[in-house]
């Protein structure tokens, strides 16, 4: 039997456009406009130009400006947190770590601001941070596309933090 559609349902659709690279406009880390261009982040060498920020090189007389990522690592504040947990994930730690470096190498050539903050032990599991949503959604769907298990997760702030929590 379908289930009746929730009001809400519309509105969570509406936004998804919202969660592609770079247009969240309510992301203190990503506020548009914010950056003079070229800007060069004096912590990974990023380079902001027409918008939007790239590995490049920035050229002389460039202003020096914290890209978000580097800004929410030094402020130890991640956009996307994805938990882990469960006796499948204790047998094959070294491969879903591998996972989850291989989703950051594949993202960070193309978009800088899509980066692994960290992975830590935690409470018999792994906690991820990451430096974005997308990423965090990206290695999310990874973890169950690969090994499926249980995922859950949920967008807030209007799309600008995500938290997913895995377990096999
Ligand atoms: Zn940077």
């Amino acid at each position: 039997m379908k289930e009746p559609r929730k009001p809400t349902d519309f509105a969570q659709q509406h936004g998804k456009d919202d969660r592609m690279y770079g247009e969240r406009l309510h992301d203190p880390y990503q506020a548009r406009g914010k950056y003079p261009e070229p800007s060069l982040c004096p912590d990974c060498g990023a380079v902001f130009e027409k918008g939007r920020w790239h590995w490049g090189s920035a050229g002389a007389g460039a202003h020096e400006q914290r890209c978000p990522a580097c800004q929410r690592i030094q402020d130890k504040q991640p956009a996307g947190v994805v938990t882990l947990k469960g006796d499948f994930l204790s047998a094959h730690r070294h491969e879903i770590i591998s996972l989850i470096q291989n989703a950051e190498k594949k993202e960070k050539p193309e978009h800088p601001l899509q980066r692994v903050m960290a992975i830590e032990d935690q409470d018999g599991g792994i906690t991820v941070s990451l430096t974005d949503v997308h990423i965090a959604r990206a290695i999310a769907d990874a973890l169950q596309h690969a090994y499926e298990g249980e995922l859950d997760y949920e967008y807030s702030d209007k799309d600008t933090l995500f938290r997913a929590s895995w377990s096999r």
